[in-house]
């Protein structure tokens, strides 16, 4: 399960044709980068598939069903977002349990999902903190585990990393892959950062003004990329 495919899929805002015309294909298990430079239309694209915006035109498939019109709630879908998106009042027990607790899940359940993930993430001594108590990746690892708790088929990251420091970043990099290889989920992963895309991906989808330019692996941009857009973003890494 995990599988998503996108047809035809156009977004305007107004005039502006912010995403033109869109086929993908996503497999069960994949880990798919979306990277290219900042306003090609990244986030709104995992925005659509979110259901978060709805397409101008075009169906998006999850599982093999038409999800186009489905509440973001019924996609099987979590999206990660940055670790500032943390409610700063609420304890990290709260905070990963929330998305439960809205969806009026009883409390025993919720702490039992919620220690399960804490398990998964190395948090379970930081349960009773606030997020200001914490260190950047560790609160990362809390906005993650907000959307582990919801056992999605598909996790959705937006930059999830752009606020943390070089070091850092390379070691949460590192476990979201494993991560995503753990829970044997289907992952797409939004960045601007080349590096990042070359290191993650299994599959990597460079996007220009709302355009496709290339779909492969890191190895077939790297030797064979399609032109010279893909070869100047994928050849020179900051
Ligand atoms: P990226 O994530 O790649 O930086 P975005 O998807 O955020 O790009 O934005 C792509 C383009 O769509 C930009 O030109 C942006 O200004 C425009 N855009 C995004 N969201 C909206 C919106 N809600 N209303 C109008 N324009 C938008
Ligand atoms: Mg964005």
């Amino acid at each position: 399960m995990g599988s998503i495919r996108l047809e035809k899929v156009s977004k305007h805002f107004g005039e502006h044709a912010v995403i033109p015309s869109i086929d993908l294909e996503i497999n069960e298990g994949e880990f798919v980068v979306f990277v290219g430079p900042s306003g090609c239309g990244k986030s709104t694209l995992l925005r659509l598939i979110a259901g978060l915006e709805d397409v101008t035109s075009g169906r998006i498939l999850i599982d093999g069903e038409d999800a186009t019109d489905k509440p973001p709630a019924k996609r099987g879908l979590a999206m990660v977002f940055q670790s500032y998106a943390l409610y700063p009042h609420m304890s990290v027990r709260n905070n990963i349990g929330f998305p439960l607790k809205m969806a009026n899940v009883d409390k025993a359940e919720i702490d039992r999902k919620v220690e399960d993930a804490a398990k998964i993430l190395n948090l379970t001594d930081y349960l009773e903190r606030k997020p200001r108590a914490l260190s950047g990746g560790q609160r990362q690892r809390v906005a993650i585990g907000r959307a582990i708790v919801r056992n999605p088929e598909c996790f959705l990251f937006d930059e999830p990393l752009s606020n943390l420091d070089a070091a850092l970043r390379v070691n949460m990099r590192l476990e979201i892959t494993e991560l995503h290889q753990q829970l044997d989920a289907t992952s797409i992963y939004v960045t601007h950062d080349q590096v990042e895309a070359m290191t993650m991906a299994d599959k990597i989808v460079v996007l220009r003004a709302g355009n496709i330019e290339q779909v492969g692996s890191p190895l077939e941009l790297y030797h064979k990329p399609a032109n010279l857009f893909v070869a100047g973003f994928i050849g020179s890494p900051k």
